[in-house]
Order: structure tokens, then sequence, then C-alpha cells
């Protein structure tokens, strides 16, 4: 029999979210069921919410940031216990058979993957994420957290760790590599945290120094204002790698000229509209103007493990469900530092 789990929904592109009830599928012979403990929030979960990225299937329960321990496992799982601890992100299946799945990039499943909310499950069923008490999850999309980082700073691992640690890998940070991070936010945070910690030097680059003490805790060595135009003078040819992690329009051909010859500008946020660039800014020193989308399951996991070696976490608030709301709206006002995390004990 199905399971009813409270939950915290959407039940329209205007209301509050509000408490509400979600059932969860029978554990199948190789799914894993999962007492959520910690759900991160994502700007991801507020477009959908609001219906900012198409009209949403309401009520819809929204929330891919999801760490929690094993409750029951079906027959045929081979890689977790009851007990365990393990996370969630963005997706919960996908064809497991393209091209794209074989190598470990569900994120780009050709038959679609299945987004963890606000998606259709292969049981036809709409499927709910994070802001809930429990969830059922095929074995294949569940990564373990390893002992030693805790479950409420390793929820948002699972999409801003992943989103930030695959382009930083892809583009090679590390040592004697310059990394600039664009935004130091919930994703920023994390890109600055993980570049430094493959050993690049890290700039950040933010609107302005209000948060240069934490960049620099963070692991950051430089910090700079990009609402001063002499950074970008400054910094001129500098980076081999920069990571956007703003989702606005940005005078991308200043950016550009801050990167070295063979440098790449790789973006992680999504703009709505379009954006413009001048070809020479690309063309002249053979730069990337790139994009990255989170990452596939398997170099989730190695992010996690990655993470736990080097003891980092997402910077954290922890909050009742019932503030989820005013969460939101100080998500939008870019007042947190840097995560807000919801505590599922308390729906
Ligand atoms: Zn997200
Ligand atoms: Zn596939």
């Amino acid at each position: 029999m199905p399971t009813t789990v409270k939950a915290y929904a959407a039940t329209s592109a205007t209301e509050p979210l509000t408490p509400f009830e979600v059932e969860r599928r029978d554990v199948g012979p190789k799914d894993v069921a999962i007492d959520i403990k910690f759900a991160g929030i994502c700007h991801s979960d507020i477009h959908t919410a609001r219906s900012e990225w198409g009209p949403a299937n309401y009520p819809v329960v929204v929330g891919h940031e999801i760490a929690g321990i094993v409750t029951e496992v079906g027959s045929e799982v081979t890689r977790y216990a009851v007990g365990d601890r393990v996370g969630v992100g963005c997706m919960v299946d996908s064809c497991g058979e393209c091209k794209n799945c074989t190598a470990g990039s569900e994120q780009f499943c050709l038959q679609g993957n299945v987004g963890t909310y606000n998606s259709v499950g292969k049981d036809g069923r709409p499927t709910h994420g994070g802001y809930s008490q429990a969830i059922v999850v095929t074995e294949g999309f569940v990564c373990r957290i390893p002992d030693g980082i805790e479950l409420d700073v390793a929820a948002p691992l699972l999409c801003a760790g992943i989103t930030t640690y695959s382009p930083l890998r892809h583009w090679g940070a590390g040592p004697g590599k310059k990394v600039a991070v664009v935004g130091m936010g919930g994703l920023g945070h994390m890109a600055v945290k993980l570049a430094a910690a493959m050993g690049a030097e890290v700039t950040v680059l933010s609107q302005s120094l209000k948060k240069e003490e934490d960049g620099l805790r963070l692991g950051a060595t430089h910090y700079y204002a990009t609402s001063d135009p002499a950074t970008f003078e400054q910094l001129k040819g500098s980076f081999d790698l920069i990571v956007n992690t703003v989702s606005a329009q940005l005078d991308f051909d200043a950016y550009l000229s801050l990167l070295d010859v063979n440098g790449a500008f790789v973006n992680v946020g999504l703009p709505e509209d379009p954006v413009s660039l001048r070809m020479f800014s690309v063309v002249m020193g053979n730069r990337s103007f790139a994009g990255s989308n989170i990452g596939g399951i398997r170099e989730t996991q190695e992010m996690l493990d990655f993470c736990a070696e080097h003891g980092i976490g997402s910077e954290v608030e922890v909050i009742a469900a019932d503030k989820v709301n005013e969460a939101y709206e100080r998500v939008l006002a870019s007042d947190v530092r840097y995560r807000f995390v919801i505590d599922t004990a308390t729906l």
C-alpha cells in the first residue's frame, strides 16, 4: 500500500506553500525508501513553484536537495541497507540505456530524465520532491552521504554542490589554475569551497564587497566588486576558468575579457531572456563561452566523496517548514548565507 507522508506544496503560482499530504509508492524490487531529514531550498524550487519556467503541475512538492536515512530497500537492491545515510538530487530516474545514460550523464538522457519534482515517473504519476517526510527512489539515483558530512550541510550538495563541482572538474580546476567565481550565493559559495579544495587559486567577482570576509574564509584568495569598473581593467586576461553562477544579464564581453588565452567562461545560471555578446570576445584568445547542467549520478557520488575527504559542506541556515515562504522571499532578496535547509521533522 502506498504511504501517505506530510509535505509542503505549492498549489498555484501565486499562493504561498501550504501543508499537504503526498503519497509515496510501494517499495519496488529496485527501490530505496528514504526518511528525509533535511531538504535544501534551491532557486529552481521557487521558479517551479511559481511557474516561472513554464506551467507547473499543481499541487507540486518541490525540493531536490535531499538528505536522509534509508528505511527500507527492495529485494534486488544491492548498494544500500536500512540505516544508510543517503542523498537524492535533481533526478530520480532515466532510461538507463541510451548513450548519455550509459556514459553517466543521466541529466542528458535521450528519453528525458525524470525530475525529482514536477515531472512524471515511469509509473505515470507526478513526482514530488524533498519538502516532505519521505521519498521512494530507484537505487540508481540514490547517492551515499559519507560519514563526516552532517546531513543538514550535505543536502545542498545534491544540487548546488554538483552544479559547481562538475564544471570545475570538466574545465580542469586545480593547482596552477586561476579560477574566478561570479556571484557569492548558494551556488557561488560552493564553487569557492570546491575550487579551493581542488587546489586552484580562487577569485570571487561579486557585485559588492559585502561578503568579502566570507569569501576569503571559504577559500578565495582575492575578492573584487564588479560594480567597480577598475576591477575589469585590473583583471584583464587573468583567468583560466570563470564559473558564472548568476542568472542575470551581464556584460558578457567585459567578463570574457578577463579570460586568459584558451580560457573558458562557463554558465550554470539560466537567465530568462537571450543574452548577447560580441564574437570578437571569444575568437580573440581562443576563448570558450560554455554551459554546464548539474552532473550525472556517478559524478555526484564522486563530489560527495570529495566533500567528505576535504571536510566540505554547504553553509546553511536550518529552518522550520512553516518558515519556507519567508525563506523564499529572503532567497529572492539574496538574504541568506548561503543556503536554507528545511528540517523536515517540523513538517
Ligand atoms: Zn537546484
Ligand atoms: Zn537515457
